[in-house]
């Protein structure tokens, strides 16, 4: 067998060699611009693509939250990429990474959620589950609290607006609970602005340690969120609906009738609800952490346009470990793996981009959004110069495609438009750009300091057994990867356009 194969295998080989040098440099010639560029489009593959996520979320990077050798593990393994096909390092001297100061907390298993029942010899306690139930806070200080339950609705003292929910009760070694965000809707463009800096996590755990409780039962989710302060000996929880269900049984009020009445009339509604609770976890708090964004350039080839930059970028941190690992795949894995398709097609294309081309993978977007923050402070280039961020938030959640910012900058949505119905050919809508409570996504500093920016996401695909969003359920076995190689061609052959035309302004006057 072997002895008859390596001759035809050497005369495949052979005409292989003669007739390829031959023909390819005729039929690149030959090829047009359009061409090319579909030629590159192409190399963008769903499986590819899938395998990125797949390493992304893998055990190994721990969820990648940012400051833990995990997260940096994660964007060595993004770095290596980007070096391979020759994307330039944009960080601190010659490097991938813009460094900044990151404390982080880690939080192992271990912790309690529980209710005391009284019986008749004491008390039983209520044990809730795990993730369904609650999860622990995502910079708890570590131990346990076992103390009475006190509602404060919003957390919130402020004395300008006549509002403070920790008058009249005492929570001084209690357990507080409350409500995230402000009692008026961030839509209420008149009265939402004085209401702003209340509605951050942080303000709430400072303003609750400031008040002397010991702990807080926060009606959020439950879902894993590292976007808070850490205060030392101050534990707490992320709570759902029947934890607080329970808190408020007996007392003849409902959670949301009170929350309601809180919102009608901005009347604090505060009492101690008579419950005990124990609240405990284990953590470890890492005030030296140290995060990253990472970037790379493409610089762009024509002398005077190459100093306008289009930005693409899509934060690479998750939470880490909440006690089990949060995989976060479509949060944010499949953004990177899509920023990462479209830079090796730029890199392999035989049309190149020119305007610059930058990419950034933000660090600690979970942390509050401070590896964006960090870039618009101290920019690469100047911020006047970059036409527009294309950001990315769960491009793998399905097959219909939606922008934040699209119906704000027209001009730039057109070219996003016309590659769709030319080559991809999907249902992509959106809506305006608006950030009016505390930022959420990258694009909010960015948006902020007059950049264009939008958000691409995408949704309608399959949806896990349990909510996912912040959860352990935020698995790769939920994404749409034929929608990312999609998007990933759709941004790419945009970008490529905007690269090439002549005049671009997509700053709304
Ligand atoms: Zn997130």
């Amino acid at each position: 067998m072997r002895k008859k194969t390596i001759p035809v295998l050497l005369a495949f080989v052979l005409i292989l060699t003669v007739s390829v040098p031959a023909q390819r440099p005729q039929n690149q010639a030959s090829l047009t611009d359009e061409q090319k560029l579909l030629e590159a489009m192409h190399l963008i593959r769903s499986e590819t693509l899938y395998g990125y996520v797949e390493e992304l979320t893998s055990e190994k990077f721990g969820g990648r939250l940012t400051g833990t050798p995990e997260f940096e593990a994660s964007a060595e393994w993004v770095i290596s990429h980007l070096k391979k096909w020759g994307v330039q390092p944009g960080g601190d001297n010659g490097t991938y990474r813009q460094k900044f100061p990151n404390p982080y907390t880690l939080v192992f298993p271990g912790g309690e959620c529980s209710l005391h029942l009284p019986v008749k010899d004491g008390i039983v306690k209520k044990f809730y589950t795990y993730e369904s139930e609650f999860l622990p806070g995502g910079t708890s200080g570590s131990g346990e609290v076992t103390a009475e339950v006190v509602f404060v609705g919003y957390g919130i003292t402020a004395p300008e607006l006549g509002y403070d929910d920790y008058a009249g009760v005492d929570v001084k070694g209690k357990i507080v609970l409350m409500d995230p965000e402000a009692p008026v809707t961030p839509r209420s463009a008149d009265t939402f602005p004085k209401w702003r800096d209340y509605c951050f996590h942080q303000y709430k755990l400072e303003n609750a340690v400031a008040h002397g409780a010991k702990g807080m039962i926060y009606n959020y989710g439950p879902i894993g969120n590292p976007n808070n302060s850490y205060r030392e000996g101050f534990i707490y929880h992320h709570v759902g609906a029947a934890v607080v269900a329970d808190i408020f049984a007996g007392t003849g009020r409902t959670y949301k009738a009170t929350i309601d009445e809180i919102r009608k009339d901005l009347k604090p509604r505060s009492f101690a609800t008579g419950k005990t609770m124990t609240v405990k976890n284990v953590t470890e708090h890492h005030p030296e952490g140290v995060g990253f964004n990472v970037i790379g350039v493409i610089p762009g080839t024509d002398p005077k346009l190459k100093e306008e930059v289009i930005l693409i970028g899509g934060h690479l941190d998750h939470l880490g470990r909440a006690w089990n690992l949060m995989p976060g795949a479509d949060d944010n894995a499949t953004s990177v793996a899509v920023g990462l398709g479209v830079a090796e097609a730029i890199m392999k294309s035989a049309v190149k981009p020119r305007r610059t081309v930058l990419f950034n993978f933000f660090g600690s977007e979970e942390q509050g959004v401070a590896g964006s923050k960090y870039y618009v402070e101290h920019p690469i280039y100047p911020l006047d110069k970059i036409l527009v961020f294309i950001n990315m938030e769960g491009p793998g959640g399905g097959p219909r495609f939606s922008a934040s910012g699209a119906t704000t900058y027209t001009s730039f949505w057109s070219f996003i438009t016309k590659a769709n119905e030319k080559y991809i050919h999907r249902v992509v809508g959106g809506g305006p750009a608006s950030y009016p409570a505390r930022p959420r996504q990258d694009t909010a500093w960015f948006f902020w300091a007059g950049v264009p920016s939008l958000t691409f996401g995408a949704s309608g695909g399959k949806s896990a057994p349990a909510p996912s969003y912040h959860t352990s359920w935020d698995r790769i076995d939920f994404i749409d990867s034929e929608g990312m190689e999609d998007m990933a061609q759709l941004l790419f052959m945009a970008v490529m356009d905007i690269a090439d035309e002549e005049k671009v302004d997509f700053r709304v006057k």
